[in-house]
């Protein structure tokens, strides 16, 4: 599995690892974020890691779905996940 961090700040990229790998990552460099981004939507961590782990998946092979991510400089999946 493909992974880009979809953290607009980071950019973390690996090929060829597993979840929990990346999970790894979210868990020793964004454990702020994963905790603001729980408190704030009234959702657990691991619930917000698991949100962030999909969407920072690269099913296909793609830098500008990446570079689209960066420019917005939003957390896209919170939009998904709470329509208005
Ligand atoms: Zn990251």
């Amino acid at each position: 599995m493909n992974f880009n961090c979809v953290f607009p700040t980071c950019d973390y990229k690996e090929n060829n690892i597993e979840e929990k790998e990346f999970l790894q990552h979210l868990k020793e460099k964004h454990h702020d974020e994963m905790k603001s981004i729980s408190e704030k939507e009234n959702i657990s961590i691991g619930i917000a890691e698991m949100i962030t782990i999909s969407n920072s998946k690269v099913f296909i092979n793609s830098w500008l779905v990446f570079k689209i991510k960066v420019s917005l400089r939003i957390q896209p999946w919170f939009y998904a996940q709470h329509p208005k």
